[in-house]
C-alpha cells in the first residue's frame, strides 16, 4: 500500500463532494517542489555514510512550507509525498496562514550515536539550506526526531546565515526559542476534541477504555492525558511489543519504565498480547500513534471501538475507512486529530518572528481555540454531507485551499 495513492484517492473522494474546480484538483495532485539530497556523515568509526534525504513542498498557496522531518529506515519519496500533502490539508483544516511539506531522511536513528546523529541533523540543514528558511519552509519534528534535532537544525542554519535564526524550525527545547505547550501540543489537539466528541454522546470518561498504538511523542503524552481525566488505559503498543491490562494502565509508571528500559514490553504486571488481539480489543477509543497503514481491510471488520483518534498520519487505508464508516465507529482523522502538533509549531514561529513569547495558558487557549472550532466546523460538514469525518475535514480544507488558489490563477 502507498501512503500517496490513499492521499489522492481522499482527495478525489472529497473533491467529488464539492464539485472542486478541475485546476484545483489538478494542483493539488501534484507537489509543487520536489528536493533530493545525499546527506554525508563521518561515522565515528571514521568511515563516511551518505544517507538519503528528502524534502518535499507540497502547496503554498496558504503561506510557507511547513512541516516535520522523519528519520526512520522506511521513509521513501512517496510517504514524504503524502505526509506533504496531508500537511496542506491539515493547515487549512485548522486555518493556520501555512502551507504543506515534509521531509525525511532514510536512517535508523537507533543505531546512531549522538555525535552522528548531531552530524545528520547538520548536513540535512546544508543539503536543504537554499530552499528551507523562516519566510519560505518551516521543517518540525515527526518520527524518530525530536527538540534536540531541531536546536542542532536551528542552529546549522543561523550560522549558514550569520544571524540567530531560530523560526527556521518549530519543536525546539524551551531554552532555545521553543514554545510552551508544543511537546504536548499533538496530543492535546487530539484529546480535547476526544473530549467533545465523548461530551456530546453523554459518555463518561471513567467508563471509556482506551488502546493507544505508539508510545514517542504522541502516543505518550495522550496516554497521559486520557489517564488523568479518567479513562482506563487497557493496551498499550511501541515498536517492540504489545501489553494489555483489563484493570488499566498507571500510565505514569509505565512512562517512566520506558524511559528507563526504552521500551514498554517488559512492564510488569501485563499481558503480552499480539497485534490482531490488539485491533480485536473490547474497548471504546484506539488511537493509532506510530506509522501509516496500521488499520487495514483486513484488521478494520475486528475493531470493536466507538472512536478511532488519529493521532498518526495516514493509519487508516481507504478500504478500511469505508468499513469503519459502516460499522458507525468515529474516525477522528488525522488531519484534524493531530494538528494541535502544527497549530502550536505556527505558534513557536510567531513568538520567534515576533520576539515575544507567550505564557503555557496563552498557548493553550489558542490552541482551543483553533481546535474546538475546527472540530465543530467538521462534524458539521460531515452532517450537511452525510459523509465520514475525513472526507469533511477534506471539504472544509478544500474549499479554503480552493479560494486561495483561484485568487492568483
Ligand atoms: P515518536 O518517534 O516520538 O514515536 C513513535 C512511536 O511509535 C514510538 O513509541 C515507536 O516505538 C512506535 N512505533 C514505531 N513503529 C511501530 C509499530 N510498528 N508498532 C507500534 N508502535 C510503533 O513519533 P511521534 O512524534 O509520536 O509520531 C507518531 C505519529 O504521530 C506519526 O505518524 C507522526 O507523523 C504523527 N504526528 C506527530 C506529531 C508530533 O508533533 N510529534 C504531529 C502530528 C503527527
Amino acid at each position: 500500500m502507498n501512503a500517496y495513492d490513499n492521499a489522492l484517492r481522499q482527495l478525489e473522494k472529497a473533491a467529488k463532494f464539492i464539485k472542486l474546480d478541475k485546476e484545483v484538483i489538478t494542483k493539488l495532485s501534484v507537489p509543487e517542489n520536489v528536493a533530493m539530497a545525499g546527506l554525508p556523515v563521518k561515522m565515528d568509526d571514521g568511515s563516511l555514510q551518505i544517507f538519503q534525504g528528502y524534502r518535499v513542498q507540497y502547496n503554498s498557496a496558504r503561506g510557507p512550507y511547513k512541516g516535520g522531518i522523519r528519520f526512520h529506515p522506511q521513509v521513501d519519496l512517496d510517504e514524504v509525498k503524502a505526509l506533504a500533502f496531508w500537511m496542506t490539508i491539515k493547515c487549512a483544516v485548522v486555518d493556520i496562514p501555512m502551507g504543506g511539506g515534509k521531509g525525511g531522511v532514510v536512517v535508523n536513528p537507533k543505531t546512531l550515536s549522538r555525535a552522528e546523529l548531531e552530524k545528520l541533523a547538520r548536513a540535512w540543514i546544508r543539503g536543504f539550506r537554499n530552499i528551507i528558511g523562516p519566510d519560505k519552509d518551516i521543517p518540525a519534528p515527526d518520527v524518530y526526531t525530536n527538540p534536540q534535532i531541531m536546536a542542532w537544525m536551528a542552529d546549522e542554519y543561523s550560522q549558514l546565515v550569520g544571524k540567530p535564526s531560530l523560526g527556521v524550525v518549530t519543536g525546539k527545547p524551551l531554552e532555545f526559542g521553543g514554545s510552551k505547550g508544543r511537546e504536548s501540543a499533538t496530543a492535546m489537539g487530539g484529546f480535547y476534541i476526544l473530549q467533545e466528541a465523548v461530551k456530546e454522546q453523554g459518555l463518561e470518561p471513567k467508563k471509556l477504555k482506551v488502546a493507544i498504538q505508539g508510545f514517542g511523542n504522541a502516543g505518550s503524552i495522550m496516554a497521559k492525558l486520557l489517564y488523568d481525566a479518567g479513562y482506563k488505559v487497557v493496551a498499550l503498543a511501541d515498536s517492540k511489543g504489545i501489553i494489555y491490562n483489563s484493570r488499566g494502565f498507571n500510565v505514569d509508571k509505565v512512562i517512566e519504565h520506558k524511559q528507563s528500559k526504552k521500551s514498554i514490553k517488559t512492564f510488569a504486571g501485563a499481558k503480552k498480547i499480539s497485534i490482531e488481539e490488539f485491533f480485536s480489543l473490547k474497548a471504546d477509543v484506539l488511537v493509532p500513534a506510530a506509522l501509516e497503514n496500521q488499520i487495514t481491510k483486513d484488521n478494520a471488520v475486528n475493531i470493536q471501538t466507538k472512536f478511532v483518534v488519529e493521532l498518526a498520519n495516514g493509519p487508516t487505508t481507504p478500504e478500511a475507512d469505508e468499513i469503519l464508516y459502516n460499522n458507525e465507529v468515529m474516525v477522528i482523522p488525522d488531519v484534524l486529530a493531530n494538528a494541535g502538533g502544527v497549530t502550536v509549531s505556527y505558534f513557536e514561529w510567531l513568538q520567534n518572528t515576533s520576539h515575544n513569547y507567550w505564557s503555557a495558558e496563552e498557548v493553550d487557549n489558542e490552541l482551543k481555540e483553533r481546535m474546538i472550532p475546527a472540530w465543530r466546523a467538521i462534524a458539521q460538514a460531515a452532517e450537511e454531507h452525510k459523509t465520514d469525518l475525513r472526507t469533511a475535514a477534506f471539504v472544509v480544507a478544500l474549499d479554503r485551499l480552493a479560494k486561495a488558489i483561484k485568487i492568483t490563477n
